[in-house]
């Protein structure tokens, strides 16, 4: 059989898998491997860690090292050597040593780009001010280490709230730094729903992390060359002795681009299914490439280390003649910040509103993660996003301080398999008290949109609260609602509404709310009976306080600062 030669740009997540792989199924086929850092297959996910000392120890980020791949895998790989240029033509690459500055060609058959995705670092007046950093590297965190080391810096500015930024907050206040984080957009964690996001930005301000939202960097300010304070839009000056930009990524196409292949309209280099670009004989994986979304079937760009390392090995597959399709991305994603997990799957309901599309419901659920005689259980906010017509599964974010990614990457796979609501309901997952619950979080959530989805319950919606003229009922019992309530509701407790009813008006809509939505659907259903228009609001009081400012994160205890 011909002796393949294989070249892949770029040796961490999709690259290094992409190697790997090819070995296992060609063990004939000569893999070079080439990265312009000093570092291969290294761990970029546990960068922040190390920032923060939780991984104290620089060498257990390397996941593997050019020694390993050479012995272990026969395969070649080649440090601080940058791919310059593509000539597609006579099928080689253009490389440079950066150790010597040598230029030299190598032929392929085939092609692996891998190159990753840039941070974003934009063009404001004292961008170039020394103490402002991005974070890709393992030399990037090894820079920002030394920088507090060496000036004992106090007063670190995160800007953006994305999930790095928020784990950078996170790290640095290990540090003993004091952290705040600057976010253009009204919300932390653009992957959340704002009403989700919430939750993290009250966390982040319990922790003394001020998160100042909807306000945008102007300038950065400094003393000597060297970073001093960050100056908003809003006008807002915050002292820092070092910036962290954690603003999103680009995808490295400049190879791809030269080499005139083509890229698809989010800016990714453009793939079909099986990780082949518009030349034959070139593949590209990972932060670099344009995929498509696996719920819409939209082009989308998902920098994450997961679809990273299924596409490299897709590549693989492709390049040794298997079949091999890549499904698409659900950006199922996990992020912990100050001991509070957060995790998310498939679509947004911000994306489905600016999509226009009307076809789904949310629910909210607030159940604990574990059953509630047993010691321990915290509190898991799940929303579950669903098609109306068919109860198709489209979305769930969670936020929590146990059990919270289990659930999500359940819900992941159900969606992954198209499954409904029903299928939710009906799923049988492991339970024992200190674990779950005999009906997990997951069982109902499916119960509580089957319910909506067979007509048993009809849905208020959160975001029509203000202005409806409906007649709002709140079931608590009266020291609850005494604690705090939904503005004009009225309270009449569940266990006195049979005997109350009359007090309720048949001419007018009536909305119920109760804690967390379970008294409130008890009422919907017996008022439903008995002849009442009724409609719950899902999650209840709880609810409530993610969705209207004064509940959550902007309580006045707090230096929450958002700027409408
Ligand atoms: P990369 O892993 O970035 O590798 C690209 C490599 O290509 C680089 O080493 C680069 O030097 C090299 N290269 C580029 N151009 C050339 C060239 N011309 N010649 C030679 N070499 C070249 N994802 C998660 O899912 N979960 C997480 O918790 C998570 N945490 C993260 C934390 C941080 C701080 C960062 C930066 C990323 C994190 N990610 C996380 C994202 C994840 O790391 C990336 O999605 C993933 O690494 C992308 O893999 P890749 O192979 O496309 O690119």
């Amino acid at each position: 059989m011909e002796r393949k030669r294989v070249l892949i740009v770029g040796g961490v997540a999709g690259g290094a898998s992409c190697a790997a792989r090819l070995r296992r199924l060609d063990e004939q086929a000569e893999i070079v491997v080439f990265d312009k850092g000093p570092y291969a297959s290294f761990a970029n996910c546990g960068l922040p860690y190390y920032v923060g000392d939780v991984i104290s120890d620089e060498k257990r980020l390397l996941v593997a090292t050019p020694e390993l791949f050479r012995t272990r895998f026969n395969i070649e790989v080649r440090t601080e050597q940058e791919v310059t240029g593509i000539d597609r033509p006579s099928r080689q690459v253009e490389v440079k040593d950066l150790c010597t500055g040598r230029v030299y060609h190598e032929a392929y058959d085939a092609l692996v780009l891998a190159p990753g995705a840039t941070p974003v670092r934009p063009p404001l007046p004292g961008i170039d001010l020394s103490g402002i950093f991005t974070l890709r590297t393992i030399p990037d965190s090894r820079r920002i280490r030394a920088w507090i080391e060496e000036t004992a810096a106090r007063k670190a500015v995160i800007v953006g709230g994305g999930f790095i930024g928020l784990e950078m907050a996170e790290n640095l206040a290990r540090r003993g730094l004091g952290v705040s984080i600057v976010e253009m957009s009204d919300q932390v964690m653009p992957s959340l729903d704002r009403e989700m996001a919430e939750y993290v930005c009250a966390h982040l301000i319990a922790n003394r992390v001020p998160v100042h939202l909807g306000d945008a960097v102007a300038c950065f300010e400094g003393v000597d060359g060297r970073v001093t304070s960050v100056v908003n839009r809003s006008g807002a000056a915050l002292a820092a002795d070092m910036v962290i930009l954690s603003i999103g990524v680009k995808p490295e196409t400049k190879l791809a681009s030269d080499a005139e292949l083509e890229l698809g309209p989010r800016g990714g280099i453009r793939v079909d299914e099986s990780m082949r670009t518009s030349d034959h004989r070139i593949w590209a994986v990972g932060d670099a490439v344009e995929v498509h979304d696996f719920i819409t079937g939209e082009a989308c760009v998902v920098p994450l280390a997961g679809p990273a390392n299924r596409q490299g090995r897709i590549a693989a597959d492709a390049i040794c003649g298997r079949p091999a399709r890549f499904r698409g991305v659900q950006a199922t994603a996990v992020c912990g910040v100050f001991g509070l997990t957060v995790a998310t799957t498939g679509i947004t309901e911000r994306r489905l509103v600016l999509a226009g599309n009307t076809d789904y419901y949310a629910v909210y659920l607030h159940p604990g993660s574990h059953a509630g005689y047993y010691p321990g259980a915290k509190p898991i906010h799940l929303k579950l996003i669903f098609r109306k017509s068919d109860g198709l599964v489209l979305g769930a974010q969670a936020v929590g301080e146990e059990g919270v990614e289990r659930r999500i990457d359940v819900i992941s796979l159900a969606i992954h398999r198209n499954s409904t609501v029903f299928d939710l309901e009906e799923a049988e997952l492991c339970y024992a008290p200190q674990f779950g619950a005999a009906k997990d979080p997951v069982n109902l959530a499916g119960m509580v949109a089957a319910n909506v989805v067979r007509g048993d319950v009809q849905l208020a919606n959160w975001a029509s609260l203000t202005g409806t003229d409906a007649f709002l009922v709140d079931v608590r019992e009266e020291d609850e609602f005494k604690l705090g309530a939904i503005d004009g509701a009225i309270n009449v407790p569940l266990s006195q509404l049979r005997r109350r009813v009359g007090e309720l008006p048949r001419d007018r809509e009536i909305w119920v709310t109760c804690g967390v939505g379970q008294r409130s659907y008890y009422a919907v259903r017996f008022l439903r009976q008995n002849g009442f228009a009724v409609r719950n609001l899902p999650g209840g009081y709880q609810t409530w306080r993610m969705w209207y400012p004064g509940g959550l994160a902007t309580n006045p205890a707090t230096s929450c600062i958002w700027l409408p």
